[in-house]
């Protein structure tokens, strides 16, 4: 039983391992809130390296010209 992730924490429901939500409540599971956080900072990181290589260019761009 090592892959059970455990018991929804809203209604006390055994959870179906890696799932992200409760099958009786809906609730979120901690696991899929912990992606969730992740994928967040995953997502920001991205962004803000996109704007870091923009300002970049747009700085080797002005001294250029
Ligand atoms: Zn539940």
């Amino acid at each position: 039983m090592a892959q059970v992730q455990g018991a929804c924490e809203k209604c006390g429901a055994s959870l179906v391992p890696n799932a992200a939500y409760c099958e009786r409540c809906g609730e979120r599971t901690r696991r899929a809130r912990r992606l969730v956080r992740l994928a967040i900072r995953v997502e920001l990181l991205f962004f803000l390296l996109v704007v870091a290589v923009v300002i970049g260019f747009t700085w080797i761009y002005a001294t250029q010209h």
